[in-house]
Parts: structure tokens; C-alpha cells; sequence
């Protein structure tokens, strides 16, 4: 389908990944876009560098935006639900419609399951 819409939820590995084959992939036509509410997700494999006083805890992550250089439109956001059958999904920056839909939004932890 000619300028359709990409929608990727979440910008950690899986979303970002996600959209830079998208965006690789598709003309310039068509719109990726990536929603977290990050713009600076941690990148947890910095974590060893962290413990071990290498690396400050503001260098533990990349900026998003930065994304806009590869084609891909980010926004910051809070996904607050997504309607299938609308294609859409609303956010804490408004309403985002899609023709495709990628939910990469990871794992939510559950820190009282472990004593
Ligand atoms: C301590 C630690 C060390 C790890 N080390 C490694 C390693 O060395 N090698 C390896 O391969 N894997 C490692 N992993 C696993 C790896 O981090 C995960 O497999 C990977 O991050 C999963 O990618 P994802 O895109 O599914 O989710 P994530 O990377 O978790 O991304 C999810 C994104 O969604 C956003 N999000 C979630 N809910 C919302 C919402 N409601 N609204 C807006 N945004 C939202 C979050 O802000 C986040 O940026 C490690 C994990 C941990 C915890």
C-alpha cells in the first residue's frame, strides 16, 4: 500500500530494529514512526560497565531523535491503549493512527513476585 503508515510501540532492541528495517525497506512514501516514553531508553548492556565504575549513568543510553537522520519520526509518548480494529492507538501526545502496527514494548517487571 502506497504511503502508508508504520507505527512501531516501543524504541528498546526489538523496536528500533524493527523500524530501521522498515524504513530500509519501504520508499519514502510511507511513515515509520517510533513511540516510547523514553527518548533516552538505558541500554541494559551497559549495566557491567556501569557496576564497574566505567561508564556515568547519563552515557547508558541513545537518544531516539536521533532516529530523524535515518527517516524514522519519533515520538515521545506514553501508550496508554491500542484499538485493533480502529487502527489506532491513543498516547499521552494524542491519538496515532497506523496501517501497520508494530508492538515491541518489552517485559514489565514484577519486583514483588520475587521475596
Ligand atoms: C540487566 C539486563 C541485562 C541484559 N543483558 C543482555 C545482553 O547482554 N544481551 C542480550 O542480548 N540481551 C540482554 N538483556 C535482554 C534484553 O535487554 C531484552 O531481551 C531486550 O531489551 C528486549 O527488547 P524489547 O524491544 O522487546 O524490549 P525493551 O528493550 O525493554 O524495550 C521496550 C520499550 O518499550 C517502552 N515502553 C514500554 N511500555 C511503554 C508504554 N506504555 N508507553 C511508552 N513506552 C513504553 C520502554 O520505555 C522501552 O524503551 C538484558 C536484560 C537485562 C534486564
Amino acid at each position: 500500500m502506497a504511503g502508508s503508515k508504520v507505527l512501531v510501540l516501543g524504541g528498546g532492541f526489538g523496536g528500533v530494529q524493527a523500524a530501521i528495517s522498515a524504513r530500509a525497506s519501504l520508499d519514502a512514501s510511507h511513515e515509520v514512526t517510533i513511540v516510547d516514553r523514553n527518548r533516552v531508553p538505558h541500554l541494559c548492556g551497559m549495566n557491567p560497565l556501569l557496576i564497574v565504575g566505567e561508564r556515568d549513568t547519563d552515557k547508558t543510553g541513545r537518544s531516539l531523535g536521533r532516529l530523524a537522520n535515518r527517516g524514522i519520526k519519533f515520538v515521545e509518548a506514553n501508550i496508554n491503549s491500542i484499538d485493533t480494529t480502529g487502527q489506532r492507538v491513543e498516547t499521552s501526545a494524542g491519538t496515532l493512527d497506523y496501517d501497520y502496527l508494530v508492538i515491541a514494548l518489552g517485559a514489565a517487571y514484577d519486583w514483588d513476585a520475587v521475596p
